[in-house]
């Protein structure tokens, strides 16, 4: 199946689907296209929608999601449950984290703009066919190639309605660190997209380093099927599960440390270590050995990003520090 456009509602109740959504035309003749995977329930119900692979280099979420739809039966489920594990493809068929097209960061655009570069297109496609039929959204992250992040939960944190049903769904998708950002989020995400309109929604994050840990799809496919129980589109209750650290705060792993030199990075910290505001987190080396810049910790509070990739550029993000509540 092919189609320009994703109407849950036009596919058959009762039944599983897979196919492609045509989002721009390439330019040797083809197409452009995201593989869909939805399960339609035979009872009425919620709309869940999942998307992963915003980011090309992050594996977790392209595993998880056709494995959630290989264990699920129509026949079992309420409402319809729409998934896409793969959403920049341009950037998937490159391993890199942005668009090899245009450069855009899929995850800075939304809501895009339906004919502008492939990026736009791919976030205003994404928009309108997939977050705006969601009566809940999960976007599927990890740190991808170049960044190490725990494997978190993150939720829009606010005290209306939204905000609860997102707090709720961030504890009991099963992973142990919740990481809320108070609204507004930070623009050109998808769940900043979802948020605009009134959609709750959560993320994840994951260790990632081009490789999809066993345990990190497992939780994330867990992830799913438990907020399913949780939206009571499947039988039974959310497995129970422990948080061990709970964070707010911006979130915005635009705004981190980053290296104002280009070098070798080497750091002094490891991921969730506690640290104190101007401790010695990494220095930057030049090809000597000899240390050329020494970067210090901007906040007290526990490591949550922490750069993999030894090699930097001017501007690059080396660290981000989350404060607990
Ligand atoms: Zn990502």
């Amino acid at each position: 199946m092919i189609v320009d456009k994703l109407d849950v509602v036009a596919l058959g109740k009762g039944s599983k689907h897979a196919g492609w959504l045509t989002v721009a035309s390439r330019p040797d003749g083809g197409d452009w296209r995201l593989p869909f995977l939805c399960v339609r329930g035979r009872q009425d119900g919620p709309t869940l929608v999942v998307v992963a692979g915003v980011h090309g280099d992050e594996y977790e979420g392209v595993e998880a999601i056709p494995h959630v739809f290989g264990q699920l039966e129509a026949n079992d489920l309420k409402g319809d449950l729409l998934m896409v594990p793969i959403c920049n493809m341009p950037a998937y068929e490159a391993i890199l984290r942005s668009s090899p097209i245009d450069g855009l960061n899929l995850a800075r655009v939304f809501p895009g703009i339906p004919d502008g570069s492939i990026t736009h297109r791919i976030a205003a496609s994404v928009r309108e066919n997939l977050i705006r039929q969601a009566d809940f959204f999960i976007d599927l992250h990890s740190g991808g190639i170049t960044y190490n992040i725990p494997t978190l939960v993150g939720y829009a944190h606010d005290e209306g309605d939204l905000g609860q049903r997102s707090l709720q769904a961030a504890k009991v998708f099963g992973a142990h660190i919740l990481w809320g950002h108070p609204l507004p989020l930070p623009k050109g995400r998808t769940i900043s997209t979802a948020v605009g309109l009134g959609i709750p929604c959560i993320y994840t994050e994951a260790p990632g380093g081009g490789v999809a840990r066993p345990e990190d799809v497992a939780c994330f496919g867990n992830g799913i099927l438990n907020v399913m129980k949780w939206m009571d589109m499947l039988a039974g209750d959310p497995e129970p599960s422990s948080i061990d650290y709970h964070f707010v705060g911006k979130g915005n792993l635009d705004q981190v440390v980053s290296a104002p030199l280009a070098g070798y990075f080497r750091p002094k910290v490891h991921l969730l270590e506690g640290v104190t505001k101007g401790q010695l987190i990494g220095v930057i080396q030049d090809f000597f050995g000899d240390t050329i810049h020494k970067t210090y910790a901007d906040a007290d509070g526990h490591i949550i990003m922490l750069r993999r990739l030894h090699r930097v550029q001017v501007g690059d993000g080396l660290v981000h520090i989350a404060t607990p509540i």
